[in-house]
């Protein structure tokens, strides 16, 4: 437990989420305005700025004189103390936001090119080579999102089922293992039919134009080849295609993919598929509990391109338990290997009692370096053949690294970059899936939520329905 002392500001958000860049799973106390020397860290505003760390053996206190930003003025002392006591400095310096080169983008848009490019160096204490994966990422970003009209959309669909749980997952998924949860799958896609078809009704209604559709989860391939072609073929029933440039299923873990089923998707419009092994090392598969063998996916792989399937992504984990460097290196060569038009690197983003011992600062810095490694070869093997064109971070990754989506040249994937930059609606159904609404000539944005896990979205249909009427209202408050 560290005990945050915030005294006279109200930045102690920021703080905490500092923090959690050195020790990603730490628990915070905030104590607000209170004299008293027990605490780990210290930060006030008073005459100058005062920052004090009290951690372990290591104690030290900054000060710097008011400025224009105190905020980020103590962002960047916690920072330097943290970085001290830990001998760990962090390659996105104190920039805790998810989209960097979102920021890059509207911070151009305001300073220009080279006052961004200081910005970035001096005050946020980012690295060249950070600042340069954010620069290309924002360049192919821009070019995509310009294709996007105002009345554009993509579509999202949830299937929030898997064939078991991996360790490390944070997303609402349920294991079919769970038999309770495998016989509520036929009910699912019968909810998930009617509200596609709702959901169609409204884009047609308000003229929206479909840009891209995503199939993601969970699992999608955990649906059976009839279930899938249901659902894929009520997609097509109930959207009007003919603008829409790229239909992503995430078929996912090679344990639920079989002949049927790639067939189902390549006699459907689908022309991007994922097929992510994760890892290629069968020891570290087997710690995070995936029920598969590296053979298992590149056999999968090899079938899905023998069937056409010529846009496929491969999604790997950079940090994952028990993986070493020479293991992450492996993965990436055999994903080379297979050439596949995309391959997104993870980084591992840390759950809390997950054992990894985040919140210890010196296992915290080792999985950081390991991770920061990983990645550093990454980029050294794919630039060149791919390139990085999107991005994001996620809290308590290890080191605070980055999510990167590597392409070859006209592969990107439009979707991830539509949700990430939040250029346009998207419209989501299933359980667990967000609706985002975005005004079309304006920045404001809306969400409705579907319910969480299957049984309620099952039960709450009626309820949920209801919330999308919201979509009409939005667009007849924000009209294209
Ligand atoms: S396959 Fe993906 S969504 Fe399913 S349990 Fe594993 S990490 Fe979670």
């Amino acid at each position: 437990m560290m005990r945050l002392l915030v005294i006279n500001h109200n930045f102690h958000y920021e703080m905490e989420k500092l923090v959690r860049i050195f020790l990603p799973d730490v628990k915070i106390q905030v104590i607000r305005d209170e004299k008293t020397d027990d605490f780990e860290l210290l930060t006030e505003i008073g005459d100058e700025i005062i920052v004090t760390a009290k951690l372990d053996n290591f104690s030290k206190t900054l000060k710097a004189p008011l400025c224009q930003d105190n905020e980020m003025q103590m962002g960047r002392m916690v920072y330097a103390l943290f970085s001290e006591y830990t001998n760990f400095y962090p390659k996105w310096g104190v920039l805790t936001g998810v989209r960097p080169s979102k920021l890059l983008i509207n911070t151009e848009k305001k300073l220009g090119r080279e006052k961004t490019e200081e910005y970035f160096y001096n005050d946020l204490l980012v690295t060249k080579e950070k600042y340069r994966l954010a620069r290309v990422v924002a360049d192919y970003e821009e070019r995509i999102i310009s294709a996007s009209k105002e009345n554009s959309f993509s579509l999202y669909v949830s299937i929030p089922f898997c064939p078991s749980r991996c360790s490390y997952c944070s997303f609402v998924s349920h294991s079919i293992e769970n038999e309770k949860a495998k016989n509520l799958l036929p009910q699912y896609v019968e909810y998930l039919v009617k509200e596609l078809e709702i959901t169609g009704k409204i884009a047609k209604d308000l003229g929206l134009n479909l840009e891209s559709v995503y199939m993601g989860g969970g699992t999608p391939t955990t649906l059976s080849a009839e279930q899938l072609d249901r659902v894929i073929g009520t997609i097509t029933g109930n959207f009007d295609l003919k603008n829409c440039r790229e239909f992503t299923v995430e078929a996912g873990r090679p344990d639920t993919i079989t002949e049927e089923k790639l067939r189902v998707i390549k006699n459907n419009p689908v022309d991007r598929i994922s097929i992510n092994p994760q890892t290629f090392n069968n020891s570290v598969l087997g710690v995070v509990g995936r029920r598969h063998t590296a053979e298992d996916t590149i056999k999968i792989f090899e079938l899905a391109r023998k069937l056409g399937l010529d846009n496929i992504n491969t999604d790997l984990i950079a940090g994952l338990p028990s993986d070493t460097v020479e293991g992450f290196r492996h993965s990436i060569d055999t994903a080379l290997s297979l050439n596949p038009e995309n391959i997104t690197v993870h980084t591992l983003a840390v759950k809390r009692a997950s054992g990894i011992g985040a919140d210890n600062p010196q296992i915290a810095t080792e999985n950081a370096n390991r991770a920061s490694k990983m990645l550093d070869y990454t980029y050294e093997k794919l630039n060149g053949v791919y390139h990085p064109y999107y991005m994001y971070r996620q809290s308590k990754s290890a080191g605070a690294l980055e999510n990167v989506g590597w392409s070859k040249e006209t592969y990107e994937c439009a979707y991830n970059i539509f949700m990430m930059e939040e250029c346009h609606t998207i419209l989501s159904c299933g359980g667990g899936a967000v609706t985002r609404l975005k005004a079309p000539k304006g920045d404001e944005i809306e969400r409705i939520f579907n319910f969480k896990y299957p049984f309620e979205y099952i039960s709450g249909f009626q309820e949920l329905i209801n919330r999308k009427n919201r979509i009409s209202e939005f667009y007849t408050t924000y009209p294209y």
